[in-house]
């Protein structure tokens, strides 16, 4: 499948399959929130500020590309705060 998302377009696609951190497990709620009106209005915030971000289960470098679903099914909505946890550890 060659068909190009944009980073926006993942976002979107990880959040109707799953509300929770895929780390810690609780809701995102508040912070897709915060993501979309910076999406409307990136001046409202800082992005660095919203607590939002992707995690690859598997990391980018292990995996083949072009394989789109097996692309997307190893990536998870985080808190960036819990992603970078996981990062550091
Ligand atoms: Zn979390």
């Amino acid at each position: 499948m060659n068909r190009r998302y944009s980073k926006k377009d993942i976002y979107e696609l990880l959040w109707e399959r799953s509300k929770l951190c895929g780390i810690c497990g609780e809701e995102l709620d508040q912070e897709w929130k915060q993501y979309q009106e910076w999406r409307k209005n990136p001046k409202l915030h800082k992005r660095t500020n919203i607590n939002l971000d992707i995690d690859h289960k598997i990391p980018k470098s292990k995996l083949s590309r072009g394989d789109w679903l097996r692309y997307i099914s190893n990536l998870q909505l985080t808190h960036k705060s819990c992603n970078n946890k996981k990062a550091n550890n």
